[in-house]
């Protein structure tokens, strides 16, 4: 079987004869460009992949190893070659005896802050793209390509309560597990030390995060990556509950025609409601993955647990506004009535969330609107400042319902 046809839920993008024209850091754009396309692989703006190749050093003349990599800022799917960060792999390594060497190491300990900064001395050729947090998941891995990812099928492994068992259960030896940390050195030097205890593993799961995927030869970079994701969207789909999926429908879906003219009749009057301090843009979803989650039965109650990706509550924030109507009965006005009563108990839930966590110096407390709205029977609608904005918040509460559906099939 050719190898671009043993995936389900990721496409091979990879051509040879494309790629076979390239050399250098161009292989590296290319290959990241092809991870970028598929939206399955990555969330917007995330990830990050990188090379380590041999340059001709402008200060010396001599070959050095220089590890390109994709820079904060910008998209995979668009990079181009000054989206990448250059520097000198041998001055990064070097770095290892400052950190080790401090007598309190660990994430959030003086000499791990310290770190990041050290790389602006690292630079290679004056390059001035500034390098990513996740720069220590690719400097040490003792290979000449990673990829690091975050989509949503691991996340929703990575999520899950048992997420090293089901590591285990579906990658067998060939990936790794480490639990959650801050992207640092420290995580760096642990998934140094676990490729030398298991030097056939071919990438690694990082807890509540996403995945790496590493070799020396990039194309088997790609393709491992899309096997590690393709692996968890299978096991996913395997452990799909059907029917049962989030407790079974409670609701029946309304038809395509109902469901257009009751948001027509809905949107700008909820827009005025959310947007008491901001002017909001919203996005619409209503397939079928999104009215399954609406119309459930435990759908409520597991938007209420929050979502478990870290860097999304920003986005989504710690919850979204599930609204309580029978979309049955047809009544707009009911449903109306349904979103103010929700938005009053929202508004009061997330002031005293803020006021349980406020600190001495805690900022002002932010607008307590939601940006994720769901109703039974129609979907969802996610706000956001502009069209984009809007349409990241509903990519990231799909991901919150793919690790709901993920973490529930154990
Ligand atoms: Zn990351």
């Amino acid at each position: 079987m050719n190898k671009q046809d043993s995936y389900k839920f990721v496409k091979y993008l990879w051509r040879d004869a494309e790629a076979d024209k390239l050399q250098g850091v161009d292989r590296l754009v290319y290959r990241s460009n092809r991870l970028g396309e598929d939206l399955t692989l990555t969330n917007t703006g995330g990830g990050n992949t990188s090379s380590k190749l041999m340059e001709k050093d402008p200060l010396t003349g001599e070959q050095v190893e220089v590890l390109w990599i994709k820079g904060s800022g910008g998209d995979l799917r668009t990079a181009k070659r000054d989206g990448f960060a250059s520097l000198y792999l041998d001055k990064i390594r070097a770095m290892k005896p400052l950190y080790q060497n401090h007598p309190e190491r660990g994430p959030k300990t003086e000499i791990e802050d310290a770190m990041h900064p050290m790389y602006s001395h690292c630079v290679f050729n004056l390059n001035p793209r500034a390098c990513s947090i996740d720069t220590p998941l690719h400097t040490l891995v003792p290979y000449h390509h990673v990829d690091h990812l975050h989509p949503n099928s691991v996340i929703a492994i990575a999520a899950s309560v048992n997420q090293e068992r089901l590591t285990r259960e579906i990658y067998g030896d060939d990936v790794l597990y480490v639990p959650w940390q801050r992207p640092g050195f420290d995580i760096g030097l642990k998934i140094e030390q676990l490729i030398k205890d298991h030097p056939h593993a071919k990438g690694v799961l990082l807890g509540h995060h996403g995945m790496s995927s590493w070799s020396n030869d990039d194309r088997t970079c790609y393709e491992t990556a899309l096997e590690i994701i393709d692996r968890a969207a299978r096991y996913i789909e395997a452990h799909d509950k059907g029917e049962k999926t989030f407790g079974g429908p409670k609701y029946q879906h309304l038809p395509e025609e109902t469901r257009r003219r009751a948001i027509a009749g809905l949107i700008s009057w909820l827009r005025g409601q959310v947007s008491v301090y901001k002017r909001f843009v919203g996005t619409v979803q209503d397939d079928e993955k999104m009215l399954r989650f609406v119309n459930s039965v435990d759908g409520p109650r597991l938007a209420e647990l929050g979502t478990s990706c870290p860097d999304h509550f920003l986005r989504t924030k710690i919850k979204p506004l599930f609204v309580d109507w029978n979309p049955a009965s047809g009544d707009l006005d009911a449903l109306k009535t349904a979103i103010l009563a929700g938005l009053v108990q929202y508004r009061k839930d997330y002031e005293a969330y803020y006021n349980r966590c406020k600190h001495p110096d805690s900022p002002a407390m932010r607008d307590p609107n939601p940006t994720v709205v769901l109703i039974p029977g129609l979907g969802m609608i996610a706000w956001g400042k502009s069209k984009s904005e809007s349409r990241v918040t509903a990519e990231f509460y799909n991901c919150a319902i793919e690790v709901m559906r993920g973490a529930g099939s154990d």
